[in-house]
């Protein structure tokens, strides 16, 4: 599939971890992956001081670009989902993941005997 500025999902070829990823630009663009955890004002300014780049999603029509958080972009509030670029190996959740308990099984039926 030919990339554009339109943002897919496409999983990294490295880490195998889905990602958002699209052309940052229409010119002189940059094939960019974004790792799909949206960030609040605290977590992209950790991600600023670690040279994490960050980049806002926007809807256009029926699809979706990507645009670069500049110090521009970052002063304004433009109400856009906020994500970094992807470091493999992707989203690591933050705790055990719950395991689902099995279901027993309900059943009035009583055993033919
Ligand atoms: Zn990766």
């Amino acid at each position: 599939m030919r990339l554009t500025t339109r943002a897919r999902w496409d999983p990294c070829p490295n880490c195998h971890a889905w990602t958002i990823r699209a052309l940052d630009d229409h010119t002189a663009a940059i094939d960019t992956r974004l790792d799909p955890a949206p960030l609040d004002t605290l977590a992209e300014l950790s991600a600023a001081l670690t040279g994490r780049r960050t980049y806002e999603v926007i809807p256009i029509a029926a699809h979706h670009e990507i645009a670069e958080r500049t110090h521009w972009r970052i002063n304004g509030n433009h109400g856009h989902p906020v994500f970094p670029i992807h470091q493999c190996p992707g989203i690591i959740p933050a705790g055990p993941l719950p395991i689902p308990r099995p279901r027993k099984a309900r059943t009035n039926e009583r055993p033919p005997f």
